[in-house]
């Protein structure tokens, strides 16, 4: 009886597949479900992202992928199932996360609505008939649909106002009266009829008023988020991991090799222009060419070169001599910046073996300024700069204006990777691309002949979890216990989201 009631109970909590996350998630999660959820979540909102731009969003190809991807980690995929009530609340609870981590700036915000609304899409308009039906009634956009009488009043004019619907596929179809500012973005398309006040839409239309409905709360909703940040980065447990989720994309850290010392330094010129991303390559080059890099530069190509296998005294030698050829007196060397080397090698001071960035960090964080190389090319550099620098690295035309449509769509790690595949000659990068040392290593594996050029779009990624948890509750005031980690419950997530 009581499974019973339980059962009723979930079934009124969820009783959709499909939600616009209206309301916050009230129960209290342990962190390590909080964690899985919202890599898992990042994880799928990256394959959005990925077939987004390699599949129309209609096709077939883009479906299947998708699904497949949604049965894998075990997120709603079939709208029509009844018992799916742990993939509606990892739905739920990942996204409310994932809200949190993605609300902390205009960049982040926007690349999560958009793929968010990528997922949306996809899953509206899996829905059967009916079901949209009873989303819509649910989520109180509940158009009337017009009678036969007033449809065959108005087909001519429905007919001429709706491209691709002839009078016969009016009187198949069925229209919808909805409000103006509903139907905002057809009515700028001019692809409906407007009567009165009111937009007369066909039912294939719909998801467009439903999507633009989303779009409006849902980033409405993130900037509300946004506000309540002060009290999330005042907790000790959840600022690292929304941190790491946001910034440090979670893929293998790169920071223990089993390359060490497999590199020599005569190779690195080379390398720098087979393997490096453009980050890297910019970087090097730079530092060939000033004898000098400035922090922000060493930190970013110094940790990127220990992550492909330099070893500290390697990078002593590497550096070393690069900067005596400059301003840089031996001593001066000796006494400052090696100090910082052997200092990311954890080696000195606090002796924390700092671990190579992800792209996500260097998009994120520490943008360059002036006369400073580091950063990532595809977003810091502007168009007219980037252009050119590929020109000189004999992208092909065709290829530069690829990079640069997906650098205008703001799809940064997307534009690497077409960087990739022009400078690889694959078709498809075979891999998603999170990590500049990932970068590297697939590049070494491909010219080493380790791996066959992929034709298929493969999203097997290579995400790691990282255990965060520990740390946080490490840094926290909550008592540690070898099990502390699994038992520690966020209590009260709503308090984040709630309006001021
Ligand atoms: Fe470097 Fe990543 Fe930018 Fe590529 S996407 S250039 S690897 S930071």
């Amino acid at each position: 009886q009581r499974y019973a009631r339980l059962a009723g109970d979930r079934r009124e909590r969820y009783p959709h597949s499909l939600q616009f996350y209206l309301e916050p998630p009230t129960e209290s999660i342990s962190l390590v479900e909080f964690e899985s959820f919202a890599i898992d979540r990042l994880r799928l909102l990256k394959v959005v992202e990925n077939l987004g731009v390699s599949y129309v969003r209609t096709s077939d190809a883009y479906k299947v992928k998708l699904e497949a991807e949604l049965r894998k980690l075990k997120f709603p995929y079939r709208a029509l199932a009844e018992d799916d009530y742990e993939a509606r609340r990892k739905d739920h609870i990942s996204h409310f996360i994932l809200r949190l981590a993605y609300c902390q700036s205009e960049d982040l915000r926007r690349w999560f609505l958009q793929q968010e609304m990528d997922l949306f899409r996809y899953r509206f308009n899996e829905l059967t008939e009916s079901l949209m039906q009873k989303f819509l009634e649910h989520v109180n956009l509940s158009f009337e649909a017009i009678g036969e009488d007033l449809k065959n009043e108005l087909a001519n004019e429905l007919s001429t106002s709706t491209p691709g619907f002839s009078l016969s596929k009016v009187k198949e179809q069925m229209f919808y009266k909805v409000g103006l500012a509903d139907a905002v973005d057809l009515f700028r398309a001019r692809r409906v009829f407007i009567k009165d006040g009111f937009a007369y839409v066909p039912f294939k239309e719909i998801d467009v008023i439903v999507l633009n409905n989303y779009r409006t709360k849902l980033s409405k909703a993130l900037a509300l988020t946004a506000r309540s940040l002060p009290s999330i980065q005042s907790d000790e447990r959840l600022q690292p991991l929304l941190n790491h989720l946001s910034h440090s994309y979670v893929g293998p850290d790169y920071s223990v090799q089993n390359n060490t010392g497999k590199i020599s330094l005569e190779q690195i010129d080379a390398l720098s222009v087979k393997s490096f991303p453009l980050c890297m390559r910019q970087l090097h080059r730079a530092l060939r060419d000033s004898h000098h890099l400035r922090h922000g530069g060493r930190m970013q190509y110094g940790l990127f070169l220990k992550g492909i296998g330099l070893t500290l005294e390697q990078a002593l030698e590497f550096w070393k001599k690069e900067f005596i050829r400059g301003k840089v007196e031996a001593d001066k060397f000796d006494k400052g910046y090696a100090y910082s080397i052997r200092h990311s090698y954890g080696k000195e001071g606090k002796r924390t073996d700092y671990t190579p960035y992800s792209c996500m960090k260097i998009i994120m964080s520490n943008p360059p300024s002036q006369g400073d190389y580091h950063g990532c090319p595809f977003r810091h550099s502007d168009p007219e700069l980037l252009k050119q620098k590929l020109q000189t690295y004999k992208i092909p035309p065709s290829g530069i204006a690829q990079v640069l449509e997906l650098v205008k769509g703001m799809h940064y790690q997307l534009a690497c990777q077409k960087y990739f595949e022009l400078t690889h000659d694959v078709d498809d990068i075979g891999f998603s691309l999170n990590h500049p040392n990932q970068y590297f290593t697939e590049s070494q594996k491909l010219l080493s002949g380790g791996r066959e050029p992929k034709k298929e779009f493969n999203n097997s990624g290579n995400f790691q979890q990282k255990n965060y948890s520990q740390e946080s509750i490490n840094s926290s005031s909550t008592p540690t216990s070898s099990n502390a980690k699994v038992d520690t419950e966020l209590e009260g997530l709503e308090a984040y989201f709630t309006e001021d």
